[in-house]
């Protein structure tokens, strides 16, 4: 079993709450940019490459800024995710707009700021032109091959039962119709199977993808300029699992595309992804402190995050690993479940785990929260979203979102005219 260690010191972290008082994520900057170096060398065999990391993951204006330092676009899904994007400088092709069910006025602000926009539809080509009053001459569309998508050790998904994407037949009526109405660069686009930790899913996808591209030529004449294998690289949350070797994956996919592109004339297609998880996911971790402790039929560790800080454990049961800071070398032999103070009962980090005996006033460092945990918060029972904190590369600490307050929480309204109105 590899050992799984935070990137902070329970040094450092007592000299952040001198400032900055617990809960709050931590992103290591050092670990986002080495690990985007990789990514970026993994693909560097193919002239296009673009990664267009997924602003859902982590939507901080601090981390987008040193994403595109490192090279890297956007890929949003929202009007507001548009707006973080153009306010951090990526503009134009930088910007990819991968959203489903999307509303009009959202196509229109993609199309202002020059997106490239990837449909989720076959029917919102007609909503795209109506609202735009043309077709932009770059778009991509969505696939989606239906059915069971496996992968190795027993890893998949069921597209058929996801809504996203097209069916191959309107896929290739979609590309037809968009040439017609003016359309001049194409993409294709997938995301079929989420969090894999196997280097074999994007070459898998990429054949998927390799493929349909070339049947798009055959029967429309139109040839891909960039295939987006999306997000879907996982990170290992677990201490057991082999984290994913990004250099090997980039090797498959290069395989892959002098096997099925190279031999039709594709040898210039661009590959483009959309990792999220992948870029943050372990590069960020919630640190919280142990504040009550329980004993009725189990043993209990109140914290002061809770759900409505990382929402994973509670939306997924996903396992996320915690350590305590300090006692990194003693025996895990005390049970806990591990507990926020949400009024519901799946607002517990970890159920039965095994960690050293935890004091009141232990700092938790809770793993792996870089990606889609800060971003899923919400404001249930009236707890307010945590600061975001950044370790910059020369051990100092920047705040790069301060915490709610209650003031934030009643933003919204405005008592007096409220009272007023009733
Ligand atoms: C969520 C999402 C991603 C990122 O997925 P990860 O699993 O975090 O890499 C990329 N593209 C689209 C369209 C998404 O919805």
């Amino acid at each position: 079993m590899m050992e799984k260690r935070p990137f902070v010191s329970l040094e450092q972290i007592q000299e952040m709450v001198e400032k900055f008082p617990t809960p709050f994520h931590l992103y290591d900057e050092k670990g986002i940019r080495e690990n985007a170096r990789k990514l970026h060398q993994a693909f560097a065999w193919n002239p296009g490459f673009k990664e267009y990391f997924a602003v859902k993951a982590t939507p901080n204006p601090f981390i987008l800024r040193i994403l595109k330092e490192e090279g890297c676009g956007t890929d949003c899904s929202s009007a507001t995710e548009l707006m973080l994007s153009e306010s951090c400088g990526f503009s134009g092709k930088e910007i990819m707009f991968s959203s489903n069910d999307t509303p009009p006025e959202e196509f229109a602000f993609a199309h202002k700021l020059g997106a490239v926009i990837n449909l989720d539809d076959i029917t919102h080509i007609a909503c795209l032109e109506e609202t735009l009053g043309t077709i932009p001459e770059t778009v991509s569309c969505r696939f989606n091959p239906g059915g069971i998508y496996t992968i190795s050790n027993g890893i998949m998904d069921n597209p058929g039962d996801a809504k996203y994407g097209m069916t191959e037949v309107q896929l290739m009526e979609a590309y037809k119709i968009l040439k017609e109405k003016g359309a001049k660069h194409f993409g294709i686009h997938a995301f079929l199977v989420s969090n894999t930790v196997t280097n074999d899913y994007y070459p898998m996808l990429a054949k998927t993808l390799f493929e349909l591209a070339v049947r798009v030529k055959k029967e429309t004449g139109i040839q891909a300029e960039f295939i987006n294998l999306s997000g879907g690289v996982g990170i290992p949350y677990r201490p057991e699992q082999e984290p994913n070797d990004i250099l090997a994956i980039g090797e498959g996919v290069r395989r892959v595309y002098e096997e099925v592109l190279v031999p039709e004339g594709m040898g210039d297609v661009a590959i483009y992804t959309e990792c999220g998880r992948f870029m943050l996911g372990p590069y960020g971790c919630l640190v919280t402190k142990a504040i009550h402790e329980k004993h009725t039929y189990k043993e209990y560790i109140g914290v002061d995050a809770c759900a409505a800080n990382l929402m994973r454990p509670a939306m997924y049961g996903a396992y996320h690993h915690i350590t305590v800071a300090g006692k990194e070398e003693e025996v895990c032999d005390h049970k806990y479940d591990i507990v926020g103070s949400l009024c519901e009962n799946n607002d517990k980090f970890a159920v039965d785990r095994m960690l050293p005996e935890i004091a009141m006033g232990d700092y938790l460092v809770i793993h792996d929260t870089g990606a889609h945990g800060f971003a899923m918060g919400y404001n249930y029972n009236g707890r307010l979203r945590s600061a975001e904190l950044l370790l910059k590369e020369d051990g100092s600490v920047a705040l790069i979102r301060r915490a709610e307050t209650a003031k934030d929480y009643f933003a919204t309204f405005d008592f007096c005219d409220l009272l007023k109105a009733y």
